[in-house]
C-alpha cells in the first residue's frame, strides 16, 4: 500500500511513499517508549543544546524545506519561507525554555512542599495539511523540551516536510526513537495513537468534527488531549477605523494560504455607516491579490489542496458574489478570491469554508458587532479595527475568542499563547504556556519534623 503525494498546483504526483498502518504505528510507539527515559533524564542543558542544533539545521535547510512545503501544499514560496523561518524560531525558543520551566515551593505546615513538572511519556501528535511543518513544530518544540518522546502523524496529503524534519532531528544528534514520523491515514494511524495504552497524550490540530472523535477516543484511558480546531473568526471594522488600512489588510486575513487557515477572518463585520466606502476599498484590494504559480516569488495565493476540497468550498456559494477574482487556466485546484454579502445566519457565515471566500456582514453599533462576532460555535481568533483605544480594549475583552488583534490581523507569535475558546478547542500552543500541556505537575511534601 502506498501514499501518492500530489502537487496541488500541477496535479502531478511528486512522491510515492509506503502507507503506514497499525503495525507501523505500534512499532513507532514502542521506539518512542524505549527512548523515553534516557531523553527525559538528559541534563537540561544537553536537551536544550540538541534542540538549538535542530533549530540551526532547520535554518541551514530552510530553502529546501520551504520548497518541499510550497510544492506539497501549493503555498506561495514567499509564504513558505516565512513559515520555515518560524519553525526555526520555535525550536530556538523551546531550546531556551528547557531549564526555565520549573516548579515552585509552597508554604505548608510541618515541612516543605515543592512542585515538579514531569514529562508525560510518549505523546502522539496529529497535525493537518494546511501548515504541516509549522503546526508540527508548535507541538514538537514544547513536547521535546519537557522530555517527552513523540510519534508524529502528518496529514496524508502533506507528509513530506515532517519526514525530512525527522532526518534533521537525527542529524542534530537527538537520539533515535525520540521523534518518530508515521505517515498514514487518520482513521488508522491517528486512531491507533488515540487508543494505544502507551501514548500518554494526544496533541491534535484539525477539524472540530475529528477533534470530537479524538476527545471521545481519549476518554477511555483519560488520555490528555490538546485540541486546536476550526474557526470562523470575525474581522470587525468600526466607522472610526483607518478604513484604507483595514481594507488593504482584510484580503490577506482570508485569502492567505488560499483561505485554508484556521485563523482566517472569513466574516468581515463592517459598521453600516461606512459599508459602501469599505466595500469599495475591499473589492479593489481583493482584486490586486496575485493568484498563480506558487513557485513565483510574486505570487500571494496558490491553489486549494485537492479537487475534493475545491468541491466543498464551491458548495458554499450560490448566486452572484460581490466579487470574484481571476484564476490561472490549466491544471491545479484553483479557486478565485470571492467576496459575498451575507447575514450571520447564512451557511457561509456559520461554517468554516476553509477556502478563499469571505462574507461581508453589516452591523449597526458596538453591541451588535459583539453579538454577531460571538454568535458562532467557534472562538479562535479575530480582529478589531478602530482608532478608539478604550473601545478596542472593551470589545477585545467582550469577544469569546482565544486570540484577538487590534488594527492588525496577526494571530500567531512564537512567544504568545495560541488556542481557542468554545468549539475551537482547548489547551494552548506556543509561548511558555504550551509547556503546561506537555508536562504533569507533581507535588512532593518533605516533612521537617525532628
Ligand atoms: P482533519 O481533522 O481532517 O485532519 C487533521 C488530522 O487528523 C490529519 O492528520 C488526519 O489524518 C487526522 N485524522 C483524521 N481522522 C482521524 C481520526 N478518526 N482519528 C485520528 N486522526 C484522524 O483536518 P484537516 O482537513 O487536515 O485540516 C483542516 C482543519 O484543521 C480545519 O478545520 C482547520 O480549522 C483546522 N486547523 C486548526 C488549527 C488551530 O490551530 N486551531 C490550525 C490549522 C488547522
Amino acid at each position: 500500500m502506498t501514499l501518492t503525494v500530489v502537487n496541488p498546483a500541477t496535479e502531478e504526483p511528486i512522491a510515492e511513499l509506503p502507507r503506514a498502518g497499525e503495525d507501523e504505528t505500534n512499532e513507532a510507539v514502542a521506539r518512542a517508549r524505549a527512548a523515553f527515559s534516557a531523553w527525559r533524564d538528559l541534563a537540561p542543558h544537553d536537551r536544550s543544546r540538541l534542540l538549538w542544533t535542530l533549530a540551526e539545521l532547520v535554518e541551514e535547510h530552510a530553502e529546501e524545506l520551504a520548497q518541499i512545503e510550497s510544492q506539497n501544499v501549493g503555498k506561495p514560496i514567499a509564504g513558505a519561507r516565512g513559515e520555515v523561518a518560524m519553525v526555526a524560531q520555535v525550536f530556538h525558543f523551546y531550546a531556551g525554555a528547557v531549564d526555565k520551566h520549573g516548579g515552585e515551593t509552597i508554604p505548608v505546615a510541618g515541612g516543605v512542599a515543592a512542585t515538579f513538572r514531569e514529562a508525560l511519556g510518549v505523546v502522539g501528535l496529529i497535525v493537518p495539511w494546511n501548515f504541516p511543518l509549522n503546526i508540527a513544530s508548535w507541538k514538537l518544540g514544547p513536547a521535546l523540551a519537557c522530555g517527552n518522546t513523540v510519534v508524529l502523524k502528518p496529514a496524508e496529503l502533506t507528509p513530506l516536510s515532517a519526514l525530512r524534519l525527522a532526518e534533521l532531528v537525527l542529524e542534530a544528534g537527538i537520539p533515535e526513537g525520540v521523534l518518530n514520523v508515521v505517515a498514514g491515514p487518520g482513521s488508522v494511524v491517528g486512531r491507533r495513537l488515540i487508543e494505544h495504552p502507551d501514548v500518554a497524550k494526544i496533541g491534535f490540530t484539525g477539524s472540530t468534527d475529528v477533534g470530537r472523535e479524538v476527545m471521545r477516543g481519549a476518554a477511555g484511558q483519560i488520555k490528555r488531549v490538546t485540541l486546536e480546531l476550526g474557526g470562523k473568526s470575525a474581522n470587525v471594522i468600526f466607522e472610526d477605523a483607518d478604513l484604507e488600512r483595514a481594507a488593504a489588510a482584510a484580503p490577506y486575513a482570508v485569502f492567505d494560504n488560499a483561505g485554508q487557515d484556521c485563523c482566517a477572518r472569513s466574516r468581515i463585520l463592517v459598521q453600516r455607516s461606512v459599508l459602501d466606502r469599505f466595500v469599495e476599498l475591499l473589492v479593489a484590494a481583493t482584486g490586486s491579490v496575485v493568484v498563480g504559480d506558487p513557485a513565483d516569488e510574486a505570487t500571494e495565493m496558490g491553489p486549494l489542496i485537492s479537487a475534493q476540497h475545491r468541491e466543498t468550498v464551491a458548495s458554499f456559494l450560490n448566486g452572484e458574489p460581490l466579487f470574484r477574482g481571476p484564476v490561472p487556466e490549466g491544471p491545479g485546484y484553483w479557486f478565485p478570491c470571492t467576496l459575498v454579502e451575507a447575514t450571520n445566519e447564512d451557511r457561509v457565515a456559520r461554517e468554516e469554508v476553509f477556502g478563499p471566500v469571505a462574507a461581508v456582514i453589516p452591523f449597526a453599533d458596538e453591541a451588535e458587532a459583539i453579538a454577531i462576532a460571538n454568535d458562532t460555535p467557534y472562538g479562535l481568533s479575530g480582529s478589531i479595527w478602530t482608532r478608539d483605544g478604550a473601545r478596542a480594549l472593551r470589545v477585545a475583552r467582550a469577544l469569546e475568542t482565544g486570540v484577538i488583534s487590534v488594527n492588525s490581523n496577526s494571530s500567531v507569535r512564537v512567544q504568545t499563547p495560541f488556542g481557542g475558546f468554545k468549539q475551537s478547542g482547548f489547551g494552548r500552543e506556543l509561548g511558555m504556556e504550551a509547556l503546561k500541556g506537555y508536562s504533569e505537575v507533581k507535588t512532593v511534601f518533605i516533612s521537617t519534623d525532628p
